[in-house]
């Protein structure tokens, strides 16, 4: 039977059984499959030098004629010697093979071969210690470039190139480009058919990166068109719009003015909410760029038009700062709020419950236990999401999916770079504050290492009786931070940490006459509130916390910021941290203390005393870091879960002019009216396909 790329892998000459098996455990089952496991890396045997040349112990290949006879030892039970010499005209060589006896007969004296492998050099003997190694032919050119798959057990590499190489000759003239002609031609990227062969048959490297180029492209590319109909799937879905509110109450009750930005967002949150459609849309902007007011413009309008709006925080202290801020604002426009948290009692709960049913409750406020609770509400018109970078896709899917029929915002304070936010918030539309409120100040940032220790003391002692309070975070609490708190630092190996109970001691020893409270992740929500409570009251001067401060909390008396073994953390996540101080009058100042001897530890530090845009901080980060950090809580799911973003071919850092034309071209696409949008499906079904076969593994988006 003629091999197709449906063949089972079986059909292969030579697979049986066993290799069958083998094969399934490196997920192959198809000979389309086979073709897609593309290599990870090439060896290159293409970098001839003379055994001279080579002593400096580069890997390189050597043409060498073999020069005496090999000759097998047993050196110990179980292993034995194949050794021979070999020359080239700078010099000669022993060349060495363990237990592969059956060489001897293969390399004959006078034979020319190029091996491939490091000279290494003992007792100045030079030796070649199991080289790769072709056989030299007249009039025969020796191929360069060879592919190196991932194996397994029972699997060879020689076995996979070869039978990888069957396949290829056999079914590449069935492969159909699921990419459109006219992109493909547009970036000059290789067909289907091409980039495999120049993968798995590889002549020069730049065929090989045209290839990955091209495969990263078609990530990123059907990653964005996926988002974007798994966005348009929601579209037939009808929300209730609500009419725009005359702004004048609220903008009297709130303390300050708009900026620009914030009226600006304002005005599309608006525009979207009148729609009948239900509005998917994120708002990004700096931390303290003021994005919470623009939230409760959203609820206020969708209050005023008789709906209810659930927010949800990812932290109860966050929850309740929004609920104390809101509540007062709320009631004097007329609506009632409701706090809903773990720690809220049965009683009260049943209570908010019974009038969220009944429609008395505009707003409640939670943790987002909020969406998993049975609550029934009597008109949910608008779900808000708090700092949304903790959640994923699949999250935000899983809200609209339980919510259909509500309005969607979702807010992030992780200034995410705009390359990074096309692709990860390609199902939402985009408000951006790009403006900060006025008189707001640098805060003056030092990387410090812990010599400075004793200074900072004075220091903390110097704010505190200026009237200011100081911030001091530390990666752990006692041993392993809680999961939370864990998506905010570095996974690198955990020598001592400071904690805070222990940094709280010493502090607490150092400045006695102050008052100082330590906060983390594992105490009793009671307790964290009355902490909380304190310290944002004046009452405790130092704060000694986990990163559960990170997210949105808001003491603008707070002058000092001062994070410890600060080189854990991601400069992202620094930034936020900082982003606590600086929201008073009063000159703010962030210190970043860590025993750090790394060189690139510490410059990733310094950027932070230079660098004081979020969106530079966030570049910068994805730059020396890789984008982890912002997938961070995506990346935890697991790759199913990702929602497609475990990318194998394409680096949101390395390849951000790829995303860019990806992003655009995919926009391209999304935005064909519907008529032009079901003439080009029907252009292209292998597209739409393959989009479907992509995402259908991790998300059931797209039927
Ligand atoms: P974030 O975007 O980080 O959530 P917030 O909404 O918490 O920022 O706002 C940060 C601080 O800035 C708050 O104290 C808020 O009251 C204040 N603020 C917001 N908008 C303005 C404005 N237009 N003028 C002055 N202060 C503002
Ligand atoms: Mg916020």
């Amino acid at each position: 039977m003629a091999l197709s790329l449906s063949s089972p892998i079986s059909a292969l000459h030579g697979v049986g059984p066993a290799k069958e098996k083998a094969f399934a455990r490196l997920g192959i089952v198809t000979v389309r499959d086979l073709l897609f496991h593309i290599p990870h890396g090439f060896e290159d045997r293409g970098r001839i030098r003379t055994l001279a040349e080579g002593i400096d112990g580069t890997p390189s290949s050597f043409i060498l004629t073999v020069g005496t006879e090999p000759r097998t030892a047993r050196i110990r039970a179980h292993m034995t010697l194949t050794k021979f010499r070999a020359f080239d005209e700078s010099g000669s060589v022993e060349v060495v093979f363990f237990n592969q006896d059956y060489l001897k007969g293969t390399f004959r004296v006078g034979d020319v071969y190029r091996f491939t492998g490091k000279l290494s050099a003992q007792k100045r003997v030079y030796t070649l210690t199991a080289p790769k190694f072709d056989k030299v032919e007249d009039g025969v050119a020796l191929p360069t470039l060879y592919p190196v798959y991932s194996l397994t057990e029972g699997l060879s590499m020689a076995q996979l190139r070869k039978w990888t190489s069957t396949a290829l000759d056999a079914c590449r003239h069935e492969l159909v480009d699921y990419l459109p002609e006219e992109i493909r031609q547009k970036h000059g990227f290789p067909t289907v058919g091409q980039a495999l062969c120049a993968l798995h048959d590889p002549v020069d490297m730049k065929d090989v990166d045209g290839a990955l180029r091209r495969f990263a492209f078609d990530e990123f590319f059907l990653y964005s068109l996926g988002m974007a109909l798994s966005k348009q799937k929601g579209e037939g879905v009808c929300a209730t719009p609500y009419p725009t509110p005359d702004s004048a109450p609220f903008l009297s009750k709130i303390p300050f003015p708009l900026t620009a930005a914030q009226s600006r967002v304002c005005g599309e949150i608006a525009a979207s909410l009148r729609e009948r459609s239900p509005m998917n849309r994120i708002l990004v902007g700096d931390v303290g760029c003021g994005k919470t007011v623009c939230a409760a413009f959203a609820a206020y309008a969708v209050a005023s038009g008789g709906g209810q709006c659930a927010l949800m925080a990812p932290t109860e202290i966050l929850a309740r700062q929004h609920y104390e801020d809101m509540a007062p604002l709320f009631a004097s426009l007329g609506f009632r709020t409701a706090l809903l948290v773990g720690s809220t009692t049965k009683k009260e709960k049943e209570s908010v419950y019974a009038a969220l049913a009944s429609g008395e409750i505009s707003l409640v406020i939670g943790t987002h236990a909020l969406l998993n609770e049975k609550i029934a509400f009597a008109s949910l018109g608008l779900v808000i999401t708090d700092e949304q970078h903790r959640f994923g896709v699949m999250q935000r899917a899983a809200l609209r999916e339980k919510h259909a029929g509500a309005h969607l915002l979702v807010m992030s304070a992780t200034p995410i770079p705009r390359t990074l936010a096309l692709v990860l918030y390609g199902d939402l539309a985009i408000s951006r504050i790009d403006e900060m409120p006025p008189g707001r100040q640098k805060v003056k940032t030092y990387a410090v290492d812990e010599s400075y220790l004793p200074r900072l003391y004075a220091f903390i002692e110097k704010q505190v009786s200026a009237g200011g309070q100081v911030y001091i975070v530390c990666p752990a609490i006692e041993q392993k931070p809680s999961e939370e708190e864990e998506a905010d630092v570095l996974l690198s190996p955990p020598p001592p940490m400071k904690t805070v109970a222990e940094v709280k001691k010493t502090v607490s020893e150092a400045l006695p006459s102050l008052s100082v409270g330590y906060l983390h992740g594992k105490m009793k929500a009671a307790e964290k509130k009355a902490t909380m409570d304190a310290f944002a009251s004046g009452a405790l001067s130092v704060l000694v916390s986990t990163t559960v401060i990170e997210v949105g909390v808001n003491v603008p008396n707070a002058t000092l910021m001062i994070v410890m073994d600060a080189d854990r953390f991601g400069l992202a996540a620094l930034h936020q941290l900082r982003g606590r101080v600086g929201r008073g009058k009063k000159e703010s100042f962030c210190v970043l203390v860590s025993g750090t001897s790394s060189e690139e530890g510490r410059r990733r530090l310094e950027t932070m005393s230079r660098t004081y845009d979020g969106y530079a901080v966030a570049e910068e980060d994805l730059r020396m870091r890789g984008p982890g950090d912002f997938l961070a809580p995506v990346a935890g799911e697991g790759v199913r879960q990702s929602g497609g973003l475990s990318f194998r071919f394409a680096s949101l850092c390395r390849d951000t002019d790829l995303l860019s034309c990806a992003a655009e071209e995919s926009r391209a696409i999304i935005d064909l009216s519907k008529k032009e949008a079901e003439a080009y499906r029907a252009n292209h079904p292998a597209l739409f396909d393959e989009v479907r076969a992509r995402f259908a593994e991790s998300q059931n988006l797209l039927s």
